[in-house]
């Protein structure tokens, strides 16, 4: 694999062209968006230099990096594409959409990858003209920090595609874990009902902001509180991985918290939009509850 596309140049699609740079794959980046475009490359040099001064990067290797990088404002541009990352919103009929337009862009061996955080890779894959060669290959935000990359093999899934995904993430230095086609596998299985849990003890008025971080950070001994971590994810994508727990599952225990759903209707998304359970217009991020 020479050249890898990525689709959606938010913070994930950033992140996955910034790591696949670095590890010397010519990386092509779409958005609907050509502002998301230009603000991911302008993120990801922000982020190169980041790395030169704490000497994680050297100078020569993050030139070298930032030069394989490319815009391809139109999705025909990604043509020459071994493999296509689908980065796009968490949502299910983009996605599908996206995949139903590559079938004439595509050459016939490359691999169609999805970075979904909870949407089947099964049905994902069935839109597509090559279910055997479609994959999940999930990050963890922010790309170029998180070590873990989750491996998601459909019903069709092959093993040369599986290996393929497996040689790449290798490449990257990423550590691996198999996860089963079930809604949201394995880390947000975990993870988001937790989040939506913190929701609630919120809404419910048992704590506030700062003090439900703060008791699961000492308490709890976690880097972050859950909606720090909300914040960051995105409150969309966090509503959005409920929604899949809940239809997909069929279980109440994933009903999404009436909180949550309120601050996403009100375009509170966290950092991304500056607001979430934690306003960043100031120096420090102030409670907005
Ligand atoms: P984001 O909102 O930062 O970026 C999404 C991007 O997709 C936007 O730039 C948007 O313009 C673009 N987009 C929307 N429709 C498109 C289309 N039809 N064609 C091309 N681009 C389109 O979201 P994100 O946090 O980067 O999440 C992207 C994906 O990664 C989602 O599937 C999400 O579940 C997954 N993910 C997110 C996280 C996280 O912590 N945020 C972690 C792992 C995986």
């Amino acid at each position: 694999m020479k050249t890898i596309g990525i689709i959606g140049a938010g913070q994930m699609g950033a992140g996955i062209a910034h790591v696949s740079a670095l590890a010397g794959y010519d990386v092509l980046l779409h958005d609907i968006s050509e502002d998301a475009i230009k603000a991911g490359i302008g993120g990801i040099a922000a982020n190169l230099e980041r790395q030169v001064a704490k000497e994680k990067v050297t100078q020569a290797d993050s030139a070298a990096a930032f030069a394989r990088i490319s815009a391809a404002n139109a999705l025909s541009d990604l043509g020459p594409c071994d493999m296509v990352i689908e980065a796009a919103t968490e949502n299910e009929e983009v996605k599908k959409k996206i995949f139903a337009s590559l079938k004439p862009v595509l050459k016939s061996g490359a691999i169609l990858a999805t970075n979904t955080s909870s949407i089947s890779i099964t049905r994902l894959a069935a839109v597509t003209d090559r279910p055997e060669h479609f994959i999940g290959i999930h990050f963890m935000n922010p790309v170029p920090v998180m070590q873990l990359v989750e491996i998601v093999r459909g019903i069709a899934t092959d093993e040369e595609t599986f290996q393929t995904a497996l040689g790449y993430t290798n490449r990257l230095e990423k550590q691996t874990t198999v996860s089963e086609d079930f809604p949201a596998f394995i880390v947000n299985r975990v993870l988001i009902p937790m989040i939506n849990e913190a929701a609630y003890v919120l809404y419910e008025g048992v704590g506030d902001v700062e003090g439900i971080d703060k008791a699961m950070r000492l308490g709890a001994n976690h880097p972050m509180g859950p909606l720090q971590l909300a914040d960051f994810i995105g409150l969309d994508t966090c509503l959005a991985i409920m929604q899949v727990l809940h239809d997909g599952l069929a279980d109440t225990k994933y009903r999404p918290c009436p909180l949550l759903v309120k601050y996403v209707e009100a375009g509170w998304l966290g950092r991304k939009t500056g607001k979430g359970f934690y306003d960043y217009s100031g120096e420090e991020p102030r409670p907005t509850r």
